[in-house]
């Protein structure tokens, strides 16, 4: 029988320190440093630190890449069409007072989420040890 069988796969080998995921995503979501949650996430709008100023924990390996953009849209795409929908069965109103109000309202709750939805991205790699997180080199890659 395998003796894995069973037991709970450990990423970046035994002994490495737990990172619990809903911590980390939650401390990625509120931008602060999914590792310690005292150092902020974010040097400007959407650029990660390089380190953490508090514990020094290196984030350059954070390949977030496309999915805040992809998580923003689901998440605020179900939010305002719902709000469409709701409103344009209770009050009868132009399609031009329906663009007046959604499209500002899609762009600016979209701004408002891309940053703290990027930071639970980040979170989740850092949580998983995904790409350079892991301090071990990743299957296929050329420089190991
Ligand atoms: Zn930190």
């Amino acid at each position: 029988m395998d003796e894995r069988a069973g037991s709970t796969i450990q990423y970046g080998g035994k002994g490495a320190p737990e990172r619990p995921l809903g911590r980390s995503i939650k401390r990625g979501l509120l931008c602060r440093c999914p590792n310690c949650g005292d150092g902020r996430l974010f040097r400007a709008f959407l650029k990660p630190v390089d380190h953490c100023a508090v514990c020094g924990e290196d984030y350059t390996p954070q390949r977030a890449d496309d999915l805040p953009a992809y998580l923003v849209i689901v998440v605020v795409g179900h939010v305002l069409m719902t709000g469409y929908l709701l409103t344009d069965m209770i009050w009868r109103v132009s399609p031009f007072v329906h663009m007046a109000i959604w499209i500002p309202l899609a762009v600016l709750t979209a701004i408002a989420t891309v940053q703290p939805i990027k930071g639970g991205v980040i979170g989740l790699q850092w949580a998983y040890r995904m790409h350079g997180f892991s301090k071990e080199p990743e299957h296929g890659d050329p420089s190991a």
